[in-house]
């Protein structure tokens, strides 16, 4: 009963991390202040050794073969469990390239999404119906990426439209009036997100400022139909969480509108970390209510669910402190 427990616990919140290659960008290349194992990261900086465990680390030189180690939670996901996958980090560490990757090297999202749809291609027993949505969180207001109506764009360019969340008497959460479009293949998907990402980018002056400011969110909705006598189908919800970048403030020099968007984004990471940890002590109140980004997934993020964080950090002494201050989110998580 006890091992179930802890078996049960390993297996319902799991922490990766990812180190990123050095980049041309990267001012000092030749000095290393991260050491990496097979689960776990040492980080030397003045004087300390700190010592990080995982349940997984992928170099740098892993490719986006990462998906294997995502697929295993893809068919939790199909056999009814709701499911969450964040990918964390500082900017510039990794994590849309993990999360999208390129047309050459795609990443978990694009492979998820031509993985179940492979599944259940060889599931005779059950029928199974996916619908998508994408959302963008950007200082607490719900941009909805999917959205086609021209007024509705207009008003979001403007007014930042903000959807509504609710909670239904059941406990489950509806985003009032956000697009969910039927996916039924692969190409449909594809379609479908490179439409939201496109929207994404053009709603934005500077995309990758602005990205590191709002937290991305896709969202697939599957339908199960075992046997036809069956009364109910079996919902769950997959989401795939692009966050926004986790680095602190002070060292950015922000100032104004950066700042407040900034902190927005420290207030819904902390909310979020507060929110895992207190679904590892498996007791206790639960505090989704801190940010939209904890209310969203309220329902996604509770009992039965499945947590799969990847912490992305940079191998460079000069990220070294933020380094650190990812290892230590990804402690708590864990
Ligand atoms: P973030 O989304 O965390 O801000 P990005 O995904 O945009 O970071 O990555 C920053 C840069 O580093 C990009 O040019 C990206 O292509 C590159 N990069 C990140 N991780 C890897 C990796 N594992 N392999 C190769 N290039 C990477
Ligand atoms: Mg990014």
């Amino acid at each position: 009963e006890a091992l179930n427990k802890i078996l049960d616990i390993k297996g319902t919140i799991r922490v990766f991390c990812r180190v990123r290659p050095f980049l041309w960008t990267d001012k000092i290349r030749d000095q290393e202040p991260v050491s990496i194992g097979l689960d776990r990261i040492v980080v030397r900086s003045s004087g300390s050794r700190k010592e990080f465990g995982f349940d997984k680390v992928f170099h740098q030189e892993a490719n986006q073969d990462v998906f294997v180690e995502v697929e295993p939670i893809l068919r939790s996901a199909l056999d009814g469990h709701n499911v969450c996958i964040f990918a964390y980090g500082q900017t510039g560490t990794g994590k849309t390239f993990t999360m999208d990757g390129t047309t050459v090297e795609p990443g978990i999202v694009p492979q998820a999404l031509e993985e179940i749809f492979h599944q259940v291609s060889l599931d005779n027993s059950s029928s199974f119906t996916f619908s998508m949505s994408m959302l963008e969180v950007y200082m607490g207001n719900l941009r909805d990426l999917l959205a086609s109506k021209p007024a509705i764009r207009a008003n979001e360019t403007v007014a930042r439209c903000n959807l509504n969340i609710q909670t239904d008497p059941k406990g489950l959460v509806e985003i009032e009036g956000l697009t969910e479009v039927d996916i039924p293949d692969f190409a449909k998907a594809r379609w479908w997100y490179t439409k939201g990402k496109r929207f994404r980018h053009t709603s934005w002056t500077n995309v990758n400022e602005a990205s590191s400011r709002s937290h991305c969110l896709t969202r697939i909705i599957i339908c199960r139909r075992g046997d036809t006598r069956e009364a109910r189908p079996k919902v769950s919800k997959l989401w795939m969480v692009d966050l926004g970048g986790s680095e602190r403030l002070l060292k950015t020099g922000a100032t104004g509108q950066t700042l407040d968007e900034g902190r927005a984004i420290n207030l819904s990471l902390s909310a979020l970390g507060d929110v895992i940890a207190g679904l590892r002590r498996k007791r206790g109140h639960v505090p989704y209510r801190n940010s939209k980004l904890t209310q969203i997934l309220k329902d996604s993020l509770g009992v039965g669910s499945k947590v799969l964080m990847l912490v992305h950090i940079s191998p460079s002494q000069e990220d070294v402190a933020e380094t650190i201050c990812s290892l230590s989110f990804a402690k708590r998580a864990r």
